[in-house]
């Protein structure tokens, strides 16, 4: 038969079959996950650049499924959302921001990033819905920043730009996220009015490895700061990173080199640590 002989298609089909397959359970554990509360979430410090205060951090997901394990976000989400099953998982999100955030009460009063996604802002009531669980819980918007990537706002862009104008009229501090990965355009920059631009890692990789690389983030530094943007770095993880961004004037510093991403209670120390600083 056609499929004998190690053919090669054969080998690549049923590759793709396993990973099909592979997606499919996956997607079926996802579904259980929320009712058998397999998710928490982790907070990642972001920094004043020059007096090092904690000024707030960002939520991210985290899944230890029954089944699977730990299955890293950039797995499930893109899952998630071709599923539909974002919008509760999003939904999720912000309970679980909101609910912390009283749980920490006076120990930590900055604010918290919450990642969008590209599904999450095709939904014409999303403003809404974020604003009826900060409500819910008393938390005043400016607690609440969200991270939207380029991608997400080039899809279906008209849709896009009203619920953004919705969230900004919200009074929500937005960021773009994963700046320059995408399918850049600048015109993005000034399109939607965003309050803080973050620096990909790839860019503070490299920025210390190759003098031109450097140039290139300037650049971007200086037109976000032209448009009156503030400006985060993502993924520091040397010293010399960090003085190369210090040079630059980024506002505020967030990776490895300040800290990893934390559990509730371990942020919540942190915080009280840096305080007392
Ligand atoms: P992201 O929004 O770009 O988040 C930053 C990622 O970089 C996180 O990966 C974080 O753990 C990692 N990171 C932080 N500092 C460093 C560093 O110094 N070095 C290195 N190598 N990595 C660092 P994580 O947690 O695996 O999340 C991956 C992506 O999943 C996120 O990328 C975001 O796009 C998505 N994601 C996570 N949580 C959520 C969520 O609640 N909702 C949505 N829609 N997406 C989420
Ligand atoms: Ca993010
Ligand atoms: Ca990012
Ligand atoms: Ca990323």
């Amino acid at each position: 038969a056609k499929e004998q002989g190690g053919n090669s298609s054969h080998f690549f089909n049923s590759e793709l079959q396993k990973i099909a397959k592979e997606g499919v359970l996956l997607e079926q554990a996802l579904h259980l996950a929320l009712a058998r509360n397999e998710f928490a979430l982790h907070y990642q410090p972001i920094v004043d650049t020059e007096t090092g205060q904690l000024v707030g951090a960002e939520a991210l997901l985290r899944w230890h499924s029954e089944q699977f394990g730990f299955v890293p976000p950039d797995r499930f989400i893109p899952i998630a959302e071709h599923s539909g099953l974002i919008h509760e998982l999003g939904h999720w999100v912000i309970e679980e921001v909101c609910h912390q955030l009283n749980r920490w009460g006076e120990s930590f009063t900055g604010s918290i990033a919450v990642n969008l996604s590209a599904h999450q802002l095709q939904y014409a009531g999303l403003a809404e819905q974020l604003m009826s669980v900060l409500n819910k819980h008393r938390i005043p918007v400016e607690r609440i920043s969200l991270e939207i990537t380029e991608t997400a706002m080039i899809q279906d862009a008209n849709s896009a730009v009203s619920v953004v104008t919705d969230l900004k009229e919200a009074g929500f501090m937005l960021s773009i996220d994963d700046f320059g990965t995408g399918y850049s355009s600048l015109s993005y920059l000034t399109r939607f009015q965003l309050d803080k631009l973050k620096v990909d890692r790839c860019f503070v990789q490299k920025m210390t490895e190759q003098p031109q690389e450097r140039l290139v983030t300037k650049a971007i530094v200086q037109l976000a700061k032209s448009l009156g943007m503030q400006i985060v770095a993502e993924g520091v993880e040397t010293l010399e990173q960090k003085s190369a961004l210090e040079a630059l004037e980024c506002d505020y510093l967030q990776g490895y080199l300040i800290s990893k991403p934390l559990p509730a209670n371990e942020f919540e120390l942190f915080a009280k640590n840096l305080t007392r600083a």
